[in-house]
């Protein structure tokens, strides 16, 4: 079957009120800004409160549905096929035509739900749904009609032309990117970060990211690593900054003064301050983590009020209060999982104690940071400056 068009629906944004436009508007460039790498000219449009994708005369169908179901917005989406009015006789046939070859041999129960988007044309909806679905009973003879709970629904939408769709493909939900503001993900090489990320982005925020390297404790391609999950992400959001940090003299100088069993808290109160840093500057809201409470001696709940101590921006947990598995899951489906597992070393990893503090006590850490006062401004500035932006676009 040739579809024309895809028929989008999007129920989280129907609700918004007074947003609806802005909602509408940030889909359809969303879609517009999806679909553009693929072949051929795909126009998306907003017809009388529906929107409509139509497809090139010559395109990939499958690249099509898997770009509509990265787009943030889409709850579910209808391949369409458009056949010209000529008349409700023609109707009936183009309908049957189109069971034929979509639901061939068609021996289940259905219903046939008309929406006369043109007001102007000849025939009531109701009559529309008699005529077509007697048509269909007779090309179908096994097939029955079930008002109630059909199997299929066969719709039938009258604009300036005939519009005819049966099957519908579940869209990722959410919001689109760039109707909630933007935040800053801590992106690390790890499972749980880019899953994060994801999460958030499907809300609609815009992400921006930040890792931190410690070369040459840590290789040019646990660098690349971090850069190809981004690429990832940015499959679903578009676009995103990553700023990577040298942290290594912060990490060496920590690890110089500070009591070892709290480095990992402390450098990761650095962390959190140098992401606030570039958050504010670019005009972030907040903070996005991958901690998931317990997963580690750094993500018991003390660790984590010893980390957020240092914020003053709100932080986000995407994944808090999920299992491992449950996370690994999603990293699955959303095709980070295998680029996440790659064994590169991580920064966090190299300088950690044989025994982390698990209930750090927020005064002893404000305490022991004190230790550093007298190189870390100059060392945080230095990170600060020699951060290098990479533009990554999905
Ligand atoms: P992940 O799977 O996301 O790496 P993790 O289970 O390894 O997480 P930690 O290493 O304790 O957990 O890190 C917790 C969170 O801190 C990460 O999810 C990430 O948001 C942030 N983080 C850790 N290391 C880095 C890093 N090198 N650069 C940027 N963010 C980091
Ligand atoms: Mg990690």
């Amino acid at each position: 079957m040739f579809y024309h068009a895809m028929l989008i629906k999007y129920a989280e944004i129907a609700i918004k009120g007074k947003n609806r436009y802005v909602f509408e508007d940030a889909l359809v460039r969303e879609i517009t800004r999806t679909l553009k790498p693929l072949e051929g000219e795909y126009t998306v449009k907003k017809e009388s409160g529906r929107i409509f994708v139509f497809c090139p005369e010559e395109y990939d169908y499958e690249e099509t549905v898997e770009a509509l179901k990265r787009v943030f917005g889409i709850v579910e989406f209808c391949p369409v096929a458009v056949y010209a009015d000529q008349g409700i006789e023609k109707l009936c046939e183009d309908a049957v035509s189109y069971m034929t070859e979509v639901h061939p041999g068609y021996s289940g129960s259905f219903k046939v739900i008309t929406r006369r988007a043109l007001k102007t044309y000849p025939v009531p909806s109701m009559e529309v749904n008699a005529e077509v679905g007697g048509a269909v009973l007779q090309a179908f003879p096994d097939a029955h009609v079930d008002v109630h709970e059909p199997e299929l629904e066969l719709h039938i939408e009258i604009r300036d032309k005939i519009y005819i769709y049966s099957q519908s493909i579940k869209g990722p939900g959410g919001m689109p990117i760039g109707t909630a503001g933007k935040a800053m993900v801590l992106l690390s090489g790890g499972i749980d970060s880019p899953v994060a990320a994801y999460m958030i982005a499907k809300r609609g925020v815009e992400i921006e990211a930040i890792y931190f390297h410690a070369p040459p404790y840590t290789s040019e391609r646990a660098k690349q690593k971090v850069v190809d999950l981004a690429k990832i992400v940015a499959r679903y959001c578009g676009r995103i900054r990553l700023h990577v940090v040298n942290f290594t003299d912060i990490q060496l100088y920590i690890y110089e003064k500070c009591p070892h069993e709290e480095l990992t808290i402390i450098m990761r109160r650095y962390m959190m301050r140098l992401a606030e840093h570039f958050a504010r500057k670019d005009d972030c809201q907040g903070l996005v983590t991958g901690e998931s409470i317990g997963q580690v001696a750094s993500q018991t709940m003390k660790s984590l009020a010893a980390t957020n101590d240092v914020c003053t921006m709100p932080v986000y947990r995407p994944v808090i209060a999920f299992d491992k598995q449950e996370i690994v899951e999603m990293s699955w489906k959303i095709g980070t999982f295998d680029t996440s597992i790659l064994p590169y070393e991580d920064c966090c990893t190299i300088f950690v104690a044989k025994h982390p503090v698990t209930k750090p006590n927020i005064n002893v850490i404000r305490g022991s940071e004190t230790k550093l006062a007298e190189k870390i401004d100059e060392l945080m500035a230095e990170a600060i400056k020699t951060t290098e932006v990479i533009d990554i676009r999905g």
